[in-house]
């Protein structure tokens, strides 16, 4: 049996989201059918206005709905301390932890070789120039890297500590520089910030060490 372009378009999309394999996207696909027009017209809906109706933070690019998110707007956070994490997704982690109270850099994404993304590719240029800038004005004092403990998020944390090891040794020598930590190993290599609970998560950021 041939399936319809208009099925097989949809199921392209589905196998093209993460997670998601050739079996899954089908079984979306079919079972679309099943659901009403209308609920269907509120989906594609949705989809259409999801970018259109969201933007990147200027300063941090975490998710928000205006130029600057949430957290970088609160006047209470601390903006000495910058949390440097994967995804978007981790801030909510972390701001549901409520024990944080710095702000953060999201790279949206990782140093990934086999899959050709390199430094250039996520935001570490501009958590570098934020580095850089804050010599200055932002007056940043810590960067807590908070990358996953997989092989990725560690060679991504490998690659920030030296760049910004590089941008203090041109710090002129009454200046410390920023200081450099890495989150605790509460966490169990391979885990997922995103799905740590409360308690590890505060344990590891407590826990953390200096590079
Ligand atoms: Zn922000």
């Amino acid at each position: 049996m041939k399936i319809p372009k208009a099925l097989e378009n949809v199921i392209e999309s589905f196998e093209a989201l993460p997670g998601i394999g050739p079996k899954s996207a089908q079984r979306l696909g079919f079972y679309l059918l099943h659901v009403p027009q209308s609920d269907l017209d509120g989906f594609a809906q949705a989809l259409t206005n999801l970018k259109k109706n969201t933007r990147m933070c200027s300063i941090c690019f975490n998710i928000g709905t205006t130029e600057l998110c949430d957290v970088c707007v609160d006047p209470e956070r601390d903006t000495a301390t910058v949390c440097v994490v994967e995804d978007a997704l981790d801030v909510i982690a972390f701001e549901r932890s409520d024990k944080f109270k710095g702000v953060y850099h999201v790279l949206h994404g990782v140093v990934d070789p086999l899959n050709s993304i390199g430094p250039e590719d996520i935001y570490i240029p501009q958590l570098i120039k934020r580095v850089q800038g804050s010599v200055g004005s932002e007056q940043i004092k810590e960067i807590i890297i908070a990358t996953n403990p997989t092989m990725e998020g560690e060679a991504t944390a490998m690659y920030i500590v030296k760049q910004l090891k590089n941008q203090n040794s041109k710090v002129n020598s009454d200046s410390m520089g920023v200081k450099i930590t890495r989150i605790g190993r509460g966490l169990p290599v391979g885990a997922d910030i995103e799905y740590a609970d409360e308690v590890t998560l505060t344990r590891a950021l407590e826990g953390r060490s200096e590079y």
